[in-house]
């Protein structure tokens, strides 16, 4: 496909005897120490083993979470190494610990064919994401050291790049960052570098969908801001012939529609961008569909009253999308040619506002289309549902997955793409 236009794939990459710098996503869901969900492991692991077998060595490297300091012991990715080596169990996982430095290096040069070295968490060092970490008193001291933090940055992509000879970006996830293991350290594999295949899988199905549609294109969007997803809203609106909008953002276009919410979750200072879709939506082929039923309680925690109206009570929050609406959204999806879903219709964490949710995932089942979900919550939701093997691909990426289909470029995925 066009975007992939330019980037080697892995199976153009010369692996044999080679170190090879593997860039993943390994930011896995943690439970004092134990990993929730090991989905982003797994679907890594093709590309890891078939640089194994083409005789490559892969020096395996990740973020996980948003440490602040360098080490700290709850953000460290040996966890990840145990559950590597219990999804590989014919592979040695070294784990190095540390990502930089002389023990490092020489941990990848020890390397023997069959043995996969997994680093430290990339970000437990500043230089990874270009990010200042403390607190400055002006913003001059700020500025200078984020200036400080740009040399540094590139004098620890060199350090990473050290260690390999070639590099594979996976790390689908993470593309939309421009950091140090994602694009400062790219060049310095000249033209030994290419994407892996959970890589080329993602942006196969998600640009595929958006940029070459069979139509009727439907999207499926929800969650609880618009704010959050403006541009995606913007850019589905001119390419899908239906939108269908649930969660709290849909009380968000009900407000700016003139509609009492009553206590529903509105944006009020998004409401002037709610406006400003709902008349590009009307203005274009796009039919964008609201709730016209929903479920209301007080409260979250107002287990007992939970009622399904048409129009809402005073003091009443809409928690999730009414039995009408999920019938008239799933019509729409199963006859979708190409469906995108993002974001949960209601507060689906609670089983009692999961049926919109469970509904929309159910028809992404029945369609015969192609049914792309993107990451985050939809992709754990229908994950959780175990709806996940029914549908043609959910994305390992939520925020990444949001700005390709918004049509913006990923650095991740430009720095691959050979001078
Ligand atoms: P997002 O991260 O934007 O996809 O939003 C997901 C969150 O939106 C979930 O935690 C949901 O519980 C929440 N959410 C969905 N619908 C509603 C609603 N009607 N009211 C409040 N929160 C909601």
């Amino acid at each position: 496909m066009a975007y992939l236009d330019g980037i080697k794939s892995i199976e153009a990459l010369d692996l044999d005897g080679k170190r090879v710098f593997v860039r993943v996503d390994f930011n896995v869901p943690l439970d004092n120490g134990v990993i929730t969900d090991d989905f982003r492991i797994r679907q890594a692991i093709p590309t890891i083993q078939y640089i194994i077998r083409n005789g490559g060595l892969p020096i395996v490297a990740s973020h996980l979470g948003r440490p602040k300091t360098n080490p700290s012991p709850e953000f460290s990715l040996r966890p990840v190494a145990e559950r590597l080596s219990d999804l590989l169990p014919e592979r040695e996982i070294i784990f190095a610990e540390d990502c930089v430095g002389e023990g490092v290096l020489e941990a990848s040069r020890r390397l023997v064919p069959g043995q996969i070295l997994l680093l430290e968490n990339l970000r437990f060092y500043e230089e990874e994401e270009g990010k200042p970490r403390g607190k400055f008193a002006t913003d001059e001291e700020k500025d200078q050291a984020k200036k400080l933090l740009k040399e540094k940055q590139k004098a620890f992509a060199a350090s990473l790049a050290e260690l390999a000879d070639v590099y594979v970006n996976d790390a689908f996830g993470t593309c939309h960052r421009a950091h140090a293991s994602m694009a400062t350290m790219v060049p310095y594999f000249g033209a030994n570098k290419g994407c892996g295949f959970l890589l080329k899988k993602e942006i196969e199905f998600l640009g595929g969908i958006i940029y070459d549609p069979k139509h009727p294109f439907v999207a499926i969007l929800g969650g609880a801001k618009v704010s959050d997803k403006i541009g995606v809203i913007e850019a589905l609106v001119e390419k899908c012939d239906q939108i269908c909008i649930g969660g709290a953002m849909a009380y968000t276009l009900l407000s700016a529609k003139g509609v009492d919410v009553a206590a529903s979750r509105v944006e009020r200072d998004a409401l002037d961008i709610a406006a400003r879709i709902l008349d590009k939506a009307s203005h274009s082929k796009c039919e964008l569909l609201l709730p016209v039923d929903h479920v209301v309680a007080k409260d979250l925690d107002d287990a007992s009253a939970s009622s399904i109206v048409e129009s809402f009570p005073e003091g009443m929050a809409g928690l999730d999308i009414g039995p009408k609406t999920r019938d008239i959204y799933a019509e729409v999806v199963k006859k979708g040619k190409a469906v995108f879903w993002n974001g949960p219709m209601g507060v689906f964490e609670n089983p009692r506002y999961a049926e919109g949710t469970i509904a929309v995932a159910k028809a992404l089942t029945e369609c015969q289309g192609i049914t792309v979900v993107g990451g985050g919550d939809s992709a754990a939701a229908i994950r959780v549902f175990g709806l996940d093997e029914k549908v043609t691909h959910v994305s390992t990426g939520g925020g990444a997955s949001l700005e390709l289909v918004e049509g913006k470029t990923l650095p991740g995925v430009e720095a691959l793409r050979q001078g």
